[in-house]
Parts: structure tokens; sequence; C-alpha cells
């Protein structure tokens, strides 16, 4: 079997630095910079140096638990570069303090000005924080990305404390802008195929991929770009699309670098929802019930599901008349907009992974992903799933265009939601991304005066209370539905979220019981009695 839980305490590496061998020995249970650093200190650098690990055919081999073993007399030689100490990315932070004290000056009224100066200070700190950061922790592509979308971050910040200035009345009956727009991100490419390295994936990773018990949080970006691409290939999406390898690592890279920061809304998220659709490729065998055409559709919606999210949900968009709402009139303006950047993604030939299929079948897989991307709104949650059981009866009709159609709606949404089918260690965090961003959402509401829903408000929600409800009345009917038609969801998925639910409600049993009284309490009442 391939899953991880199924190897040996330890791993040996040999390794070839400058021809000096040397060996390496880890656990499966440490992570990927652990084993970074135990290469640093035997190629005696630091550990901000960059490294990089080759086999005898070339190949980079990835740096983690997982990498395939290798033999004595054929080590992984071994690379490295010390970051040097000025980065020319102060050139980037010169540019974002200008573009920030411009923003400043063009939207700040004048009784702002006072709290403005000290903002810009403010500010002006944590940009050189940063800085110093990117100084420190060396000058790895991918911390750098890091940083840079950090900054962009603190200009949506910016963007949020110019509203404290802004006099509500005023605006109540004005339009508010949204910074997913005003910000004009570029949909283009910041770096290019060179700069993404190539993984050799162990035969146990690429196994352990089809779980879904995949372990997701193990993997750096650039390495979930190589999981996404393995994917592709292994599907058969590359040879039916005759998509050009390049085109699709660049495609990645693309909508890598046009999905935000968020705490849950991010890249992390969308290779999740992506890996869950492979799981459940997999474990359903759908390559029999419908074409590669299909999975290709399947796969690109989930990768492309919540391009460049701002981290508010369609709620706040439309109640805060954001221009996103306007621009599609509130009928989901989240999943228009994500699918309208996948589309722009794939207006570039260079990143256009279906360049070479004829017209109409761009125009039915353009339709399909539309579709699809559209049907992750939840407020359209119940009229696909009361749809879904329509076609169960009498006999789901896997010709029926319409029926497969609705098949494919309701597995994007399971893949969607599906963090609490993963085991706790995996799904538990996912938790904490989805209150830090929803506590986010509802400060801002009351910031600027506008209704909060119980589920997002700090006061009224706890991690139990945020999932026992959505496992008890979404989850599990969904994933029980689809068990109908597959049987082996019952085990692989239903289950672990019948357990994940009995889990939060000792949870929450345990946080409402008061806790035991102390010593001091105790002899209080002896005393008084
Ligand atoms: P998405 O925004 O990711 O496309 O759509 C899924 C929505 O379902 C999320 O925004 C979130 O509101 C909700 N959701 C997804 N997973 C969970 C979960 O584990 N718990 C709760 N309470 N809501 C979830
Ligand atoms: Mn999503």
């Amino acid at each position: 079997m391939g899953n991880a839980s199924s190897i040996e305490p330890t791993k040996t590496i040999f390794l070839d630095i400058d021809g000096k061998k040397e060996k390496i020995m880890f656990s499966r249970h440490c992570g990927s910079r652990d084993i970074h650093d135990l290469i640093a200190h035997a190629a005696g650098v630091s550990r901000y140096a960059e490294i990089s690990l080759k086999d005898s055919a070339g190949a980079f081999v990835s740096l983690n638990p997982t990498m395939p073993i290798n033999t004595q007399s054929s080590p992984y030689k071994v690379t490295s570069k010390e970051p040097s100490p000025t980065t020319g990315d102060g050139e980037v932070f010169t540019q974002v303090l200008s573009q920030v004290a411009s923003q400043f000056n063009n939207h700040f009224s004048k009784e702002g000005v006072f709290k403005v100066e000290e903002m810009k200070t403010d500010i002006a700190t944590r940009l050189s924080a940063l800085e110093r950061k990117m100084e420190l922790e060396g000058l790895k592509a991918v911390e750098i990305e890091k940083c840079k979308r950090d900054i962009s971050d603190i200009k949506d910040q910016i963007w949020n404390a110019q509203k404290k200035f802004v006099d509500f009345n005023r605006l109540s009956n004005e339009t508010h802008t949204d910074s997913s727009l005003s910000d004009e991100r570029k949909i283009s490419l910041k770096r290019d195929v060179p700069s993404y390295p190539k993984y050799t994936l162990s035969q146990e990773t690429i196994e352990y991929l089809k779980q879904p018990t995949f372990d997701i949080w193990h993997w750096e970006p650039n390495e979930m770009l190589s999981l996404l691409e393995h994917m592709f290939h292994e599907l058969g999406l590359v040879a039916e699309f005759n998509i050009n390898p390049i085109t699709l690592k660049r495609f990645f890279l693309c909508v890598q670098e046009n999905y935000r920061n968020n705490p849950f809304h991010n890249f992390r998220h969308c290779f999740c929802v992506t890996q869950m659709m492979y799981g459940m490729i997999h474990l359903c065998h759908l390559w029999e019930v419908m074409t590669r055409e299909d999975l290709g559709i399947l796969m690109t919606a989930c990768v492309c599901h919540d391009l460049d999210h701002p981290g508010y949900n369609n709620t706040y968009q439309i109640n805060a008349r954001t221009e996103l709402a306007i621009r599609y009139n509130d009928i989901s303006p989240l999943e228009n907009h994500h699918c309208a950047v996948a589309f722009k993604i794939l207006s570039n030939p260079e990143c256009n992974i279906f360049a070479n299929v004829d017209k109409d079948t761009f125009k039915r897989i353009r339709a399909g992903i539309t579709m699809l991307i559209l049907a992750t709104d939840m407020a359209r949650h119940g009229e696909i799933m009361d749809n879904f059981k329509m076609k169960l009866e009498p006999e789901f009709d896997y010709k029926n265009k319409d029926s497969l159609d609705t098949l494919k709606m309701v597995l994007i949404k399971c893949c969607d939601i599906s963090n609490e089918v993963r085991p706790m260690e995996v799904s538990e965090p996912w938790v904490d991304c989805l209150l830090e961003e929803y506590f986010n959402q509802s400060d801002r509401e009351k910031m600027e005066g506008l209704p909060v829903a119980p589920f997002m408000d700090r006061d009224k929600v706890t991690k139990p209370t945020a999932q026992i409800g959505f496992i008890k009345f979404v989850l599990i009917p969904m994933f029980e539905t689809v068990a109908k038609l597959f049987p082996v969801i019952d085990s692989t998925m239903v289950e672990p979220l019948r357990i994940a639910r009995d889990r939060y409600e000792d949870m929450k049993e345990k946080n409402s019981m008061p806790p035991p009284p102390s010593q001091s309490n105790k002899k209080k009442t002896v005393t008084e009695k």
C-alpha cells in the first residue's frame, strides 16, 4: 500500500556535497524545513541558504519526508546558495511606499490628516519590518512572492482603514468600491517556468495523493504546483486536450498568483478542493461513467473555483454595494468573478491549456467550467441538491446531459466544502482559518454599520458550534446522497464526517461544563457549611 503510515519510521538519504559524501537520517514526522536545515548543516551553510538536490539523472528532488530514498552509490548532489545581503527588492518597497503615500493623498479628507500621518508612519514601519524579514530569511523565490503578497494585503488593510474616516451617512447614499478591482491586480505571469523547480514525486506520494486522507499541509506552494501538474498528467488530461506541458506549468503558476493571501480562501484551499476531486475520481472510478473531457472540466473548475477571492463573502459584497456586486447585479458576484478571472487567465495564449482543442470543444469546456464554478455559491445549495435527488429516481441516467451536469455540480460542491472529511489533524486548522476570515468580515461589517450574520460573529460562534450544524445539516446529508450512487463514499467520506460530528459534540460539551472547583474554593465551601 502506498499510504504514508505504512513506511518505516526513519529514512536515510545519501548526499554528495561538493564531492564529499554525507548521510542524513530523519523521521517521517519531521517537516520539509527540518530536512532543509539538516542538509544545510551537513553542507556547512546557514539555514537561510537556498538548497536544491538533484538525482543522478539531473532531476530536482523535493525536500520532504516522503522524498525517494537513494543508495550510497547514487547520492543526491547538493547545491546551496547563501542569500545576498541586498535584494534589489528594496525598489519594490520604495514603489509600494510611494503608492501608499499617493493613495493617502488622493483619498483622505482634511479632518483625517492628523491620523493619516500616524498611519503612514505605522505602515512604513511594517513595510521595513517586512523588508528586514526578506533579507534575514533568505531569498527563496516563494518567500519573496509571499512577502509581496503581504505587502499587497497591507495595501488592502490601508484601504480598509481609510474607511474609518469616511462619513457613514454620506456613504449610505453612495456605492462602495472594492479593493479587488481598484487594486488592478494584473492577470499576467510574474514568475516564469524556470523559477519553478521540477520535483520527483515518490511512488508513495503518488498513491497517497489519490486518497482523502492526504496531508495537504505538508507541501510548499511549489510542491503543490507539481502535484497539480501530476494529477493532470495522470488523469490523461494532458493527452486528451493535447496540452503543452510548459503551458500547463504556466497555467498553474498564473492561477497561484491570482489567489490571495486570505486566511481561508487561498491557494491551499484551491489545492485541497482539487485534490479531493482527484480522490473522488479515483474512489468512484468516474472515468467509467463520464468522458475525459468531463474529468478535465471538473478538475479545471476546482483549480479556478475561488480565484481572486477578496476574503469577504457575497452577503458583504451585496450589502456593501461593492463594484463586484454592481457588476454582477447581486447575482453570485464572487462566483461570477472567479469564473471571469479563470477565463481571463485562459485568454493568455501562454497559459491557455485548451489552446489546442477545436472551437466546439472549447465552447463545451467553457460552458462546463462556468456552470461548475457558479454552482459553488452556497446560496444555491438547496436548489442543486433537490435537483440531484430527483435525478436519482427511479434510476440515475448517465447518458442524460442534465443528470450528468447535476452530478458534476454536486461533486464540485462536495469537494469545495470537504475539509471535515479529512482526518482531524488535517481538517481542524481549516476551521481556525475559516473563523479568522469570518471574524475579519464581521468586524468590518460592524465598523461599516452593515448587517452581521450570527455565524460570523466572534461573540456568538465557537469552533464546535460552527461545525456541528454544518456537518449534520449540510455535509452528511449531501455525502449520503452521493453515496447512493457511489457506495464507496459511505465508508471513505460519510463515516469520517460522523466521527468529526461526534468529536465536535464532545468538544462543545466540555466547553460548556463549569471548570472544576479549585482547592481554595473547596475549602471556602467547607468553611461556609
Ligand atoms: P467557498 O466560499 O469555499 O466557495 O464555499 C464554501 C462556503 O461554505 C464557505 O465560504 C463557507 O461559508 C462554507 N464552509 C466551507 N467549509 C466549511 C466548514 O468546514 N464549516 C463551516 N461552518 N462552513 C464551511
Ligand atoms: Mn471554495
